[in-house]
Formats: C-alpha cells, structure tokens, sequence
C-alpha cells in the first residue's frame, strides 16, 4: 500500500488545505514516532494525557464516514500500526484509549481522519 497522495483522493480536500497533510508532506514539522508507506504517528501537540499520539493514513481521507470499500486494507493495516505503536510506546501492559472523533459533534478538528492513542495514567470516563 503506498501514498496515492491528496490530490488524487476523490477531490475530497487539496492538499494545500490540510494540516495533517502538510505534516506528511513534512512542510509542518512534528515529532514522529512511526512511518511506513501508508501511516504516520507523532505527538500530540497539546497532550492529553501522559502518552498522546495520533496515528494517520498517508491518503488523505477527511472522516470516518469518508471511508469507502477500497479503504479497507488501509483501515485494517492503521489500527495494527496503532497497536504496535502503543506497544513501543509502553502501553501494552496498561493499556491504552484508541479514539476516532468523526464529524461535528464529537469534536473533529482536524478533517483529516486520524486516531488517538492515549495512555500511561489511568483514564477518566470517555464523556466526562
Ligand atoms: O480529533 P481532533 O480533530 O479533535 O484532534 C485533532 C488533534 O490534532 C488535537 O488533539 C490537536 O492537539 C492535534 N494537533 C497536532 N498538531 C497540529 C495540530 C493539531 O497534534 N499541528
């Protein structure tokens, strides 16, 4: 699975818009903890918790409900990435939080689907 890059991405957002893409592209520094050919991770810049990492695709996709079929293989390989990431990170034997925000509602702001990984205390409730 390699990088189809923004622009090819069903027109979804150019490139030139998205923050995340930017840090892909590397034109927006970030403190990287893992990349392959189809996902990044790196620190959260305003952690939430002891360990904050997000882990995206590569292909630019701007929520959950943007995923189509063809994104499968791609959805499957970033959530065992995100597992691998938070053993490396310490995690596993604690344990950790992986959140998805889609949309709206539940606080998206960066339209550019990623996951958090949160971890390294003891978590509070999901919507306190
Ligand atoms: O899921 P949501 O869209 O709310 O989360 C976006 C996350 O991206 C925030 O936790 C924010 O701190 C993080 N961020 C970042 N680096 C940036 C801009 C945002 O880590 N340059």
């Amino acid at each position: 699975m390699r990088y189809d890059g923004c622009k090819r991405n069903r027109g979804v957002r150019p490139l030139s818009d998205c923050l995340f893409c930017k840090i892909v592209e590397g034109t927006i520094p970030s403190r990287k903890v893992y990349e392959d050919d189809s996902v990044i991770a790196f620190h959260d810049i305003q952690p939430q918790a002891p360990v904050h990492l997000l882990v995206i695709p590569k292909k630019h996709i701007a929520t959950m409900n943007d995923c189509e079929e063809q994104d499968q293989m791609l959805l499957g390989h970033l959530l065992l990435s995100a597992q691998k990431i938070a053993k490396e990170a310490g995690l596993a034997e604690g344990g950790y939080r992986l959140i998805n925000n889609c949309g709206r509602d539940s606080g998206q702001v960066v339209f550019h689907i990623h996951w958090h990984i949160l971890g390294g205390e003891k978590l509070g409730p999901l919507n306190a």
